[in-house]
């Protein structure tokens, strides 16, 4: 599934608000009924106005006709709820353009957008459930068994979780891209100009950007917090570029993390595992990609878990909890999480000795591939910032 904004011009005031009824419609029922749409949306030119507006919304796959044996009506799908993000984002003026694809990870899609000024952001979409590609069989018969509206809770859960730990890492002055807005199953934030650890094949000294590196994951520690996806897509890496007094360039790198949807707790029942994970991953990485073997065993999670917050250092573990968080809402989106993980191992096995990454770096399904064969997508996944960006505004957003 694919952002396309072309439609979002068109709509009228009347087609947004009823777009909302229908959102606000989903949070009981499955299926919207269509009195209920009528009812929520109120639109002043009465049943009329709402059946052309279903009409419109429908025609451009905002919203899907469900015909069940008991009652007739309407589901959000992920493109109006798309809209509906980004129609808020819109109106609190975060976001004026969206403009090329610059990731699709599993389970999201990255999008540069821009602000009125023209500054340059990130859109992170996120779509769990969404697994896709070269799938094999027990993940198609798995996505039957799970309805929109789970796809459409967990996604929203995810981005929530994401922006809440964003802030407190960045509040505590962590290197994460700035976070601007969330809405929805979305994140605005700060692009980050580096490319991802993945992408880069060679490095002055391993040594220092491997102590980095680890020295990061044991500062997270210490604030009660384990990354979980501490691998070489979530680490990008800047290069700060400067000239000493004699005229000499010297570049040195600094890493920014990224993605925290599946952060845990020190406190957690399998924390010593994730952590460990998080450790050897890098480990892994650094031996494959730079042949470069660490000189001191560990760091080992018995030693960590002694410095959490420690000398009065603000637990972050708590963040999500008081930002509205409740247990089940966290024991859900652990449970899909995991699930992914484990479609993803499936997938890695395969291609484990493969280190080159334009040969995997496309999680494309062949589907997708065709639909950005067309005028607006061709370019977008090029890794390629510069494009063409597209006005969001419509006659709705006044
Ligand atoms: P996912 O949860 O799908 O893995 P990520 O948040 O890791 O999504 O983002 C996927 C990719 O998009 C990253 O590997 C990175 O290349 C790019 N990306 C994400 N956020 C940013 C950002 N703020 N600035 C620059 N690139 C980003
Ligand atoms: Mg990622």
């Amino acid at each position: 599934m694919k952002l396309d904004t072309r439609a979002m011009r068109h709509l009228a005031s009347e087609d947004w608000r009823v777009l909302t009824a229908v959102e606000m419609g989903s949070k009981n029922h499955e299926i919207v009924p269509t009195p209920l749409i009528e009812k929520l949306a109120r639109l002043r030119g009465g049943v009329s106005g709402v059946h052309r507006s279903i009409s419109a919304l429908a025609k451009v796959g905002l919203i899907a006709r469900v015909k069940e044996a008991k009652y007739d009506g309407y589901r959000l799908t992920y493109g109006g709820l798309d809209y509906l993000a980004l129609h808020t984002h819109a109106s609190r003026k975060v976001v004026y353009s969206v403009g090329n694809r610059i990731g699709v990870g599993k389970e999201s899609d990255i999008m540069v957008v821009a602000d009125h000024s023209g500054k340059q952001c990130v859109l992170k979409i996120h779509r769990l459930g969404r697994i896709s590609f070269r799938t094999v069989k027990s993940n198609r018969d798995y996505l039957k068994n799970r309805n929109a509206q789970s796809w459409m809770y967990l996604s929203r859960l995810a981005a929530m979780k994401e922006y809440a730990f964003m802030n407190a890492l960045h509040e505590e002055g962590f290197p994460v891209p700035v976070p601007l807005a969330q809405s929805r199953h979305t994140i605005v934030m700060s692009l980050i100009d580096a490319f991802p650890l993945r992408q880069i094949s060679e490095v002055p000294d391993p040594a220092s950007l491997y102590a980095d590196l680890i020295s990061l994951i044991l500062r997270l520690a210490s604030h009660g917090l384990i990354h979980g996806d501490y691998n070489e897509f979530n680490i990008l890496v800047k290069e700060i570029k400067s000239t000493d007094e004699d005229g000499k360039e010297s570049v040195t790198l600094e890493p920014v993390i990224i993605d925290f949807p599946q952060m845990v707790s020190m406190e957690h029942v399998n924390a010593e595992m994730y952590f460990d994970r998080d450790v050897n991953c890098i480990k892994r990485f650094f031996l494959r990609r730079f042949h470069f073997t660490p000189t001191q065993p560990g760091p080992f999670f018995k030693d960590a878990k002694k410095t959490v917050g420690k000398g009065g250092l603000k637990r972050l573990d708590a963040t999500v909890e008081a930002s509205g968080f409740t247990k089940k809402m966290l024991k859900d989106l652990e449970a899909a999480i995991k699930e992914k993980e484990t479609v993803n191992e499936g997938q890695e096995g395969a291609e484990e000795d493969e280190d080159d990454y334009d040969e995997d770096g496309d999680e494309e399904s062949e589907e997708e591939e065709e639909e950005d064969g067309d005028d607006d997508g061709s370019e977008a996944d090029d890794g390629e910032g510069e494009g063409r960006q597209e006005a969001l505004l419509t006659g709705g957003l006044s």
